[in-house]
């Protein structure tokens, strides 16, 4: 596999994709091409099938290997000629819909608090997600009051999209490096793939989105706890 931009990336809609095997060892096959998600950035890897002439079998995880990305299966089976794979549609609507909900959480809380710094994201699988961010002093009432509008940008159904900027560009441009501590890495060409969200946000990410923000069931601020000086936990759940 080259190391081309992921078909996740800039075919999020794909969700049943043909492949063919490029290499395979017990357990293990590498493909021409795949439309899972690898894991990352606080998202779980995306959950799905493979189906050939033998059978199917279920993906287990992604594992890089310079820039090949091998398929870890969940049995020790050896898979050739022709690839269908199934991402799970449900398990990746749920993934991309609290990883478009937690960059409006963010983009508010920057506004409201600052330029307040993420230093840390998970997504879970139970339908809620968590973000730290670096907010020393802050009241938590004003954070959960931040509610209302992360639900007002959802109703208002913003557009999302994903550009790519010269990574000196995105190194100056103020708060598009959200992380306080990770930078994510630059495409092969130099560039960061950035998450636009109209009117509201952009910032540097690698993770799935919505293509617009209405596809997203309202959320709730579930809980905001200190965790440490720097780290404000606020975790979020789809109402819906
Ligand atoms: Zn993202």
């Amino acid at each position: 596999m080259t190391a081309s931009r992921p078909l996740c990336h800039d075919s999020p809609d794909l969700l049943e994709f043909d492949a063919a095997v490029v290499d395979t060892r017990p357990g293990m096959v590498l493909l021409t091409r795949s439309a899972f998600y690898p894991g990352g950035g606080g998202q779980p890897i995306d959950r799905g099938v493979l189906r050939w002439a033998g059978g199917e079998v279920r993906v287990q995880r992604l594992e890089a290997e310079g820039d090949a990305l091998w398929h870890v299966l969940a049995e020790p089976l050896v898979i050739e000629g022709a690839v269908l794979g199934v991402v799970d549609a449900a398990f990746r609507r749920q993934m991309s819909q609290l990883h478009t909900d937690l960059h409006i959480v963010n983009a508010l809380a920057f506004q409201a608090f600052d330029g307040a710094l993420v230093t840390g994201a998970q997504i879970g699988e139970d339908g809620t997600a968590r973000l730290d961010l670096d907010l020393p002093g802050a009241d938590n009432d004003r954070v959960r009051a931040l509610e209302p509008a992360i639900n007002e940008a959802i109703r208002q159904d913003l557009a999302v999209r994903q550009v790519y900027v010269a990574a000196d560009v995105a190194a100056s441009e103020r708060g598009l490096l959200r992380s306080r501590s990770v930078t994510p890495p630059a495409q092969a060409d130099g560039t960061i793939r950035v998450i636009e969200i109209a009117g509201l946000d952009r910032q540097a990410c690698g993770g799935t989105h919505l293509s617009s923000t209405g596809q997203s069931p309202p959320v709730r601020i579930l809980k905001v706890e200190s965790k440490g000086r720097h780290n404000r936990r606020i975790r979020i759940g789809l109402a819906g």
